[in-house]
């Protein structure tokens, strides 16, 4: 048994490698895929689990000149990392007591899903007015409000309802033409539980746009799909396509690979085994033995748990990989760390063990552990703790 904080050159025990060549690779794919829709990257949930501000940087270098952020704080981070306003940001979850002067000064665009959420933006464009001109009240307004308008075509999350869309379109209109707002965008988002579906949702926001039209609106630009419409309905692209899964190399359609996708997966999350004991055959491991060595086997501990996010349903047929070879989880997930039964191979404390990756040294993608285990990969790297350093490559 060797302690691995005893082996000189590996101090790590767990971590998530990043790496930001693939992730720039698959949006500049993805960027061709869909032109001539512009692409968003979206970077909410810290990325999903990648680092936000690592990626949004990355997605900048890689010409991308949109980022979906979700929430103004983390649309904040970013314009403090240093993305400026070339970049636009759009964040679309707010709380109900929301003021908007930052976003409002900081130029971030808003996804609007009701009139109290309108008139609370146009209360912030006068504030920053005021203190950016006290005497100058009726001076024009330099910087409107930057607003998307949102329908809801059926996912019944964020939108308003058709039957309250004239009433949102024509106040953004009174704004728009009070020099208080620019329509910068009218979106929705699809519930993917059918192409049927989808279609009408597309038709439900192609008939609210022609309404907003017909009352005088006129939209920047319209979007829709994210990862899976994105890449599997090109006629429902729109202007604009909101990406995250597929950027990080994660494709979300049933079956389909990211090598399938032109994709290349992002992160790799890897453990150094911290120790390895020899058991006889009948021996339990780990809590409530649920596993019972079939025969004299070795064991090897992997330093995460599901205190990382790593789920204890990962027990039921997930494999980690180790020089090159796929070895079984056995008992439980505990909290800090899980068991791998490695039979009679040469295996040794600090050998690194891959949990999932690109798949090239044959591990899992993110993608086949989430298949094994009933959810979807999002799920997984996004759920990832802050025990988990992120390192970037
Ligand atoms: C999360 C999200 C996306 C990105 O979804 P993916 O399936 O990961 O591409 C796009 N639009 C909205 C509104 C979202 O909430």
């Amino acid at each position: 048994m060797t302690d691995v904080s005893s082996t000189p050159e590996s101090p790590w025990l767990r971590r998530a490698t990043v790496d930001l060549g693939a992730y720039r690779a698959n949006l500049r794919h993805l960027r061709e895929v869909v032109a001539p829709a512009e692409l968003m990257a979206v970077v909410k949930a810290d990325g999903y689990g990648h680092g936000a501000t690592a990626v949004a940087a990355a997605a900048v270098e890689a010409g991308v000149t949109w980022l979906g952020a979700l929430e103004l704080a983390n649309a904040h981070e970013l314009r403090a990392s240093g993305i400026g306003d070339s970049v636009s940001i759009l964040a679309w979850q707010f709380a109900s007591t929301e003021t908007f002067e930052r976003a409002v000064a900081e130029r971030i665009d808003l996804g609007i899903s009701s009139l109290a959420q309108l008139e609370a933006v146009a209360r912030a464009v006068a504030s920053v007015a005021e203190a950016l001109a006290p005497d100058a009240a009726a001076a024009p307004i330099d910087a409107p409000a930057l607003v998307h308008l949102n329908v809801d075509t059926g996912l019944h999350r964020d939108g308003v309802l058709v039957g309250e869309w004239d009433a949102l379109v024509s106040r953004a209109i009174e704004l728009r033409d009070a020099g208080i707002l620019r329509l910068r965008g009218v979106y929705s988002h699809l519930a993917e539980a059918s192409d049927d579906e989808d279609t009408e949702s597309a038709e439900t926001l192609t008939e609210a746009i022609g309404r907003a039209e017909g009352l005088g609106a006129r939209f920047e630009r319209r979007h829709l799909t994210a990862s899976s419409a994105g890449l599997e309905r090109p006629e429902l692209r729109l202007d604009m396509v909101r990406m995250g899964a597929n950027t990080y190399g994660i494709p979300v359609t049933d079956g389909v690979t990211a090598a399938d996708r032109g994709l290349v997966p992002v992160m790799t999350l890897s453990a150094r085994i911290a120790r390895v004991k020899r058991i006889a055959a009948g021996t339990g491991v780990s809590y409530d033995y649920t596993y019972r060595a079939p025969r004299d086997t070795t064991v090897a501990l992997v330093p995460i748990g599901y205190a990382d996010g790593l789920s204890r349903r990962s027990q039921h047929g997930v494999t980690v990989a180790l020089r090159g070879k796929r070895y079984p989880i056995v008992g439980r997930v505990a909290m800090d760390q899980f068991l791998i039964d490695v039979g009679d191979d040469p295996v040794e404390a600090g050998d690194e063990a891959t949990l999932f990756g690109p798949g090239t040294r044959g591990e899992l993608t993110v993608g086949e552990w989430a298949d094994l285990i009933g959810t979807i990969g999002e799920e997984i790297v996004s759920g990832l703790g802050p025990r988990i350093p992120r390192v970037y490559v």
